[in-house]
């Protein structure tokens, strides 16, 4: 067999379903597990695409199984297991040889493992991939930070493994070092978002509507065919229409509210705050996963405080709140992407990466959790507004915003009137109605400042008179 066009170590869930689409695509492939009982079992198990698959025991059968100048993909365990790997592998390898760490990796990791590499002759590319173990199987989204000369090395196997929106590879080259992870840490950021306000649109027609499971997978299943279609509603759809084979009740009824946080969608909403760009939308969504995780607490306070004493949601003209849920979804959704958006231009500023925001929008309409015809609406944005300061003051989507907020203003003050929770769409609420007010109200916090510290201001008038004359202050 002729030398591998590319190598992967890491037979896991994720890199054993990466290695057979890189078989199956064509192209031959190196693999090596740290464990290799699993690299035979993976074989084995490999069926007409062993062809193309070189199985190998040792690092030093691995390296010389591929092409050189080699790219190596390591499929692990995020963190000190990568730094491991590497270290392993270093030394086997030459000149021009790339290693990619294609887990969730923190961006930071990716600019030092980047940086350690940089005159060593040797380079690094961190690879975002997207769409979990099916995603990885038929066709991720592929999101690639590194050098371009390594970005071409690599190119045609994974434009060839990537995910097609209407024949467009969902595949990448986004920028230097750590462009591709931090690309998709915003996109698990806004995977958050979405999800959340999703749950919370679902909390409204369960407990404001008092619709089950499966009446509220049918209302899922009519948006999906609308201006909400998209993987995620799909699947919600699916998921609040199952029955448990156990109890014979809805599925969904059966799991216990509980949702964990960690990782990218916590890290996101950590890198907001770090750039100084609201990201409300996915703090909510980070914040609701951790006050969903504190079952325990939840159960005790509601028996100390009660559910609060309001009146029970009761709607005359239900089509027309369905029709208002929706938009409210819409309208929240555009508020939580034009905030990761923005989010991502501070950081390419900040790092010198000129991230394409409208590939960005493009490789994210296949292969992902978030792929949605929503996303080709803002590839278009992004293409003819590029120096659009927001995702939603361009044309298309301040027009979106104009027809959904009132819906989304309406959804929320019925939500809070009946004390149902929807802590991200509030957000939204609340990111649009502070964005869109040229007049704010940090005066007052300006004057505050000043009296207690000596701030100091701008005038409005531009008059040069930088202090207050609040007498009685600290600064006097
Ligand atoms: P997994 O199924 O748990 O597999 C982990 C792999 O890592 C195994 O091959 C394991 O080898 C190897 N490994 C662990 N520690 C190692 C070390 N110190 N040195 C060398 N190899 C080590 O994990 P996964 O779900 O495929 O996830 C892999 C990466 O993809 C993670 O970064 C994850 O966050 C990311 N990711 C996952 C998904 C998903 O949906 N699962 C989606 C996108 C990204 P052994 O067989 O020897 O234990």
């Amino acid at each position: 067999m002729a030398q591998a066009e590319i190598g992967l170590i890491g037979l896991g869930v994720m890199g054993s379903n990466l290695a057979l689409n890189i078989a199956e695509k064509g192209n031959t492939i190196a693999v090596f597990n740290r464990t290799a009982a699993r690299t035979k079992e993976f074989y084995e198990e490999a069926g007409d695409l062993k062809d193309r698959i070189v199985p190998c025991e040792t690092i030093e059968e691995f390296v010389a199984a591929i092409r050189p100048p080699r790219p190596i993909i390591i499929m692990i365990q995020a963190g000190a297991a990568v730094d491991q790997q590497m270290e392993l592998l270093r030394p086997h390898l030459e000149k021009n040889d790339i290693m990619i760490d294609a887990g969730n990796a923190n961006f930071r990791d990716t600019m030092r493992r980047f940086d350690a590499l940089k005159d060593s002759g040797l380079t690094f590319i961190g690879m975002g991939v997207s769409g979990g173990e099916e995603g990885a199987r038929h066709g991720p989204s592929i999101m690639v930070g590194g050098t371009e000369d390594s970005w071409k090395r690599v190119e045609k196997v994974l434009t060839s493994i990537a995910a097609k929106y209407n024949d467009d590879p969902c595949v990448a080259w986004l920028g230097e070092n750590g462009a591709g992870h931090f690309v998709k840490t915003i996109h698990n950021g806004i995977e958050y978002a979405d999800m959340q306000m999703i749950a919370e649109i679902y909390g409204i027609l369960r407990d404001g509507l008092k619709m089950n499971a499966s009446e509220i997978s049918a209302v899922f299943g009519e948006w999906n065919k609308g201006r909400l279609e998209s993987y995620l509603i799909e699947i919600t759809a699916t998921v609040l229409a199952a029955k448990d084979p156990i109890s014979g009740n809805a599925m969904v009824d059966m799991i216990l509210d509980k949702a964990g946080q960690k990782g990218t969608g916590k890290w996101s909403a950590i890198e907001a705050q770090n750039m100084g760009v609201p990201a409300t939308g996915i703090e909510a969504a980070v914040a609701a996963r951790s006050i969903s995780s504190f079952k325990g607490e939840r159960e005790a306070a509601e028996k100390i405080l009660g559910l609060p004493a309001v009146p029970e949601l009761k709607v005359a003209d239900r089509a027309a709140f369905l029709k208002d849920l929706e938009s409210a979804l819409l309208a929240g959704k555009i508020g939580a992407y034009a905030q990761g958006f923005a989010v991502m231009s501070a950081a390419s500023k900040e790092y010198g990466w000129n991230l394409p925001m409208p590939t960005i929008a493009k490789i994210w309409r296949a292969g992902c959790i978030i792929r949605s015809q929503f996303l080709d609406a803002i590839t278009s944005a992004f293409t003819k507004t590029p120096d659009a300061a927001n995702l939603i003051v361009t044309p298309a989507f301040a027009e979106m915003v104009k027809e959904t907020d009132g819906a989304l203003r309406r959804v929320v003050s019925a939500a809070a009137l009946h004390g149902l929770p929807v802590p991200a769409l509030a957000s939204a609420l609340g990111y649009f109605d502070s964005y869109r007010r040229g007049r704010g109200t940090a005066n007052v916090i300006q004057a505050q400042r000043d009296f207690f510290g000596a701030h100091g201001f701008d005038r409005v008038d531009g008059a040069d008179s930088h202090h207050g004359p609040w007498g009685s202050g600290l600064n006097g």
